[in-house]
Parts: C-alpha cells; structure tokens; sequence
C-alpha cells in the first residue's frame, strides 16, 4: 500500500471550521479501498479530542529567530480508519480557535504557526523518511512544504519525495514580508523566487509552482481561475498540466439521513415523513410553521454573500413574503450584527443562531426545505450536497463547484441556479422556489430526485489515489 501523509490545519471530527475539515476527515478512509494508507497530521489544539488519549512519538526542538520553541509529535489512537497524529506546541497551538482570536480577527502569530507546523513535520519525517511515500498538503498553511521538500538544506533525506498540493480555497494566500524568511531555516537561497510573488513569501504561490501535482476542488473552480485567479492565473496558464479539477466527496457515514447521529428523526419510512419530523422542531418559534423553510450555514465572511441574503430577506419580507428563515454562523462582527437586527426585526420568521454548531448544522441540512448559498466565489461547497443528501433543495449563486454541483430545475437539474450575483436575482430564486414549494407533487419528486445523486467519495477516491501512483511512477 502506498503510504500518504495528509498535512493539514483541519481534520473532522478533531477539528473544522469549514470544508476543508470534512474533506482530510472523510478521504483518508475511502482512499483505503484503492490501496493507499493515508495518515493525517494536525497541530494539537485545545479541543476535546486531543484530550484522548495519545503516545508521543518524537521530540525536538526548532530554532526561530525570535527564540528556540520545542514540540512533540503525539500519535492518537484513531477509531475513524486513519492513522492520526499532532504536532503538539503548547504556545502556538494549544488554542480552542483553530484560526480566530477572540476580537473575530486571525491570530496575529498565523506566520509563526504555520511555519513552525511545516517545519516540525519535516523534522520528524526527516528521521523515519520510509515513514510515508508521499505528502498531501492541503492549502497555504502547509504550502512551502513541496519547496521545503526539494530546497529545504534541513531535510536531506526528503529529496525525492514527491507532494500533492489541494487548493481548497485561493483567496487565502498566506502572504508574509520577507522580514519573515529567516523563519524559514536553511534552503537553497538562489531558488528565493519560487517563494516569492509580487514582492512577498506567497504560501499557496509557491505550493503552486512547487508541488509535483495539484488540484482544485472542483472542475468548474479550475476554469474560473485559469481566467481570473486571483492574480495567480498566469501559473494556472504556465503548467496546465499540472493542474486537476477534482469534485470533492460527501462521506455518507456521517450525512446520512438513516443513521445521522445528530438530527432529529431518521429516515424510516418516506421523504415526506422525513422532512415533516424533522422540521417540525426548527419552526417552534415561528408563528406560521407550515410555511417554507430556508435556511442558511456559513462563514460570515465577504466570499458567502451574507450581505446579499441580508437585503434580499429584508426586501421580502417587508413585502409580506410567506417563508421562514433559519440562519447559522458567525464570523464578521458587523454582518452579525445586521442578523441579529434582522432577526429582532422580523422574530415570527428569521431565526438566527449564533456560531459553530456541528449538531444544529445538520438539523438544519435534515429539516428545511430549502438551502440559500449566495456565494461571490465557492470552489467547491460542501453544504449543497449535504443538504441534498436530506432532500432540501439548494438555491445558488451559479459559480464554482456550485455549477458542477446544481444545474437549475428548468435545464433538467436539481435546485434553482441564479447568476448574475445580486440581492434581486436572489429574490427572484427565493420566489421561485416559494411557488414551487406550493406544488406538492414536483416538490416531492424533486427531493426524491435529489436524495438519490451520489456524492459519495468513492469515485474521488480513486482518482486521487491514481494521481498519486502516477506521481510515484514519475519518480
Ligand atoms: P467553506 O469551507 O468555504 O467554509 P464549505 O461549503 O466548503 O465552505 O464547507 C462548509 C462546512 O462548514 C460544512 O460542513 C458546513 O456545514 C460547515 N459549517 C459552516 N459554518 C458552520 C457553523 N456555523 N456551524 C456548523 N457548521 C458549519
């Protein structure tokens, strides 16, 4: 079996806070039925489940400028079909946030931490490097690893190990000004502009050019930025073949409408019943509960398009409009702000919970009828094809993986697709859907319709898996 390392900053149910922590959660299991053994690693944060129990493996210490910080590398005991392991440093990552300080803001030692979590991992794989065959990292926290790999003085043994680079997300670059390059410790300095894009250390710039494959999480995403790529399209144009657009995966043990652990009634007889059940608990605080139910779960971030809902459930409310609304998430301070007043404005229909709840997500995925996702950008998006996996129907802003994900109703597809982004296209889905919900019969052939696409990994898997022993061959 071919042995991967999965180098990430989430991994379900340790630790998430969006997609890419279902993603490292699920795939490792499935890429065991295509002869790869997958292992994770993750910092230790202060979360519950690295309070179980764990042997430490490795001991070091790495010089930082500032100061030399030592680590442990722990390996848990996993009952979730991968191996486990964490890069345990008590004053950079022993935190409940994964990502956020308490003013909502990124930590202002992001840099140190993800610098300091490449570099441990390399230290101990540097002694075992028979330990695995091939990395996996999986955004800009882990992504000078692949330049590590190849320039990195510190790990001789690593040379020929090939890397496997994800972009979940291009936003999110994880730039930092060169003041920062001693952190970095001992490369092969002539090769400083492959860690450079427009005059700073650019993290996912360089996993770009430095990995040996990499792919995007969806086709569609891998389109949109060869177009427009945040200012990277010129490498998306320069190596086209490097670059795969792979639909990520729902790992149907966990979102299943049979044996979901956390939602409210399973599915045992129809969908009918089903969503009936399950709805019914959402709605208690609505005068009118037999209304339409949309809901939303995300990061209150620009990327979601909080701002367009806002208006948009605003404006049609205000004009009478006959639906209720269940919001779920936290982010911007000022966005929260708004749902909160929009909520207070209109109580009898918008409900509006504040921060992470993984249980409340998937009630709300089991019992609404519809799920809104007005994204400006959405490279994959996970919460679509988990809401389907309950028979609720997504409305979406017609970008990224949202195209590959849900054709509109009317070309023969499975929600309603709006684009252009704006707060009166969105009003025209919601009214659209309003009206379809009125027509019981093509509402329950939709959900029956829906319920039953296969999102499963099983097909991912074995194209990543094929990646890899590609690579391996390439060696
Ligand atoms: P992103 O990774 O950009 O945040 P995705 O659609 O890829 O978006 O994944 C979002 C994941 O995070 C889904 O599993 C979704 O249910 C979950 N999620 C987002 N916000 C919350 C929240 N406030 N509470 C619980 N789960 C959430």
């Amino acid at each position: 079996m071919l042995k991967v390392l999965f180098v990430s900053t989430e991994c379900y149910p340790y630790a998430k806070a969006g997609g890419m922590g279902d993603v490292v959660g699920a795939l490792p299991k499935y890429l065991r039925y295509h002869d790869v053994d997958a292992s994770v690693i993750l910092p230790v944060y202060d979360r519950p489940l690295f309070h179980q129990h764990f042997e430490v493996i490795f001991e070091s210490q790495i010089d930082f400028p500032d100061r030399t910080r030592s680590f442990q590398i722990r390996e848990y005991q996993n009952q979730y079909g991968f191996s486990f392991y964490g890069v345990h440093c008590e004053e950079l990552f022993f935190r409940e946030s994964i990502y956020l300080g308490e003013d909502g803001h990124g930590y202002p030692d992001e840099i140190h931490r993800n610098l300091f979590f490449q570099r441990a991992i390399l230290t101990w794989w540097n002694i075992d490097p028979n330990r695995f065959d091939l990395v996996h990292c999986h955004d800009h926290m882990t992504g000078f690893i692949p330049f590590f790999l190849k320039y990195g003085r510190a790990y001789p043994h690593l040379v020929s190990k090939p890397s496997f680079f994800t972009v979940h997300n291009a936003i999110y670059r994880g730039r930092m000004p060169w003041s920062f390059s001693g952190y970095l410790g001992s490369y092969d300095e002539w090769k400083w502009g492959l860690l450079d894009w427009s005059g700073k250390m650019d993290g996912l710039a360089s996993a770009l050019r430095c990995a040996d494959k990499v792919n995007v999480v969806s086709p569609n995403y891998l389109k949109e930025l060869v177009e427009s790529g945040h200012e990277l399209e010129w490498i998306f144009n320069e190596f086209p073949d490097k670059f795969v657009g792979l639909l990520n995966g729902v790992d149907v043990d966990v979102w299943s409408p049979e044996t979901d652990q956390h939602i409210v009634a399973h599915k045992t007889k129809g969908i009918a019943d089903f969503k009936k059940r399950n709805k019914a608990p959402l709605t208690s605080s609505f005068s009118h509960r037999n209304l339409p139910l949309f809901c939303f779960i995300g990061r209150f971030a620009h990327q979601k398009g909080v701002d367009i809902l806002i208006d948009a459930i605003r404006s049609l409310l205000s004009d009478g409009m006959e639906a209720n609304f269940a919001l779920l998430g936290s982010g911007d301070r000022q966005l929260e702000e708004q749902v909160f007043m929009l909520a207070e404005e209109f109580e009898d229909h918008v409900h509006y919970e504040s921060g992470y709840n993984e249980p409340y997500s998937h009630q709300l995925y089991a019992g609404s009828d519809f799920l809104l996702m007005p994204s400006r950008e959405e490279p994959c998006g996970l919460n679509q094809m988990f809401a389907m996996r309950y028979g609720t129907i997504p409305i979406v802003h017609a970008t990224g993986g949202l195209v590959d994900t849900v054709p509109d109703i009317d070309v023969g597809g499975n929600g309603f697709a709006f684009s252009p982004l704006s707060v009166y296209n969105l009003q025209a889905a919601i009214i659209r859907a309003v009206h379809f919900y009125g027509e019981s019969r093509k509402m329950s052939r939709l959900r029956n319709k829906v319920i039953d696409i296969d999102f499963s990994w099983r097909n991912a898997a074995g194209i990543y898996a094929k990646e890899y022993y590609k690579l391996m061959s390439d060696e």
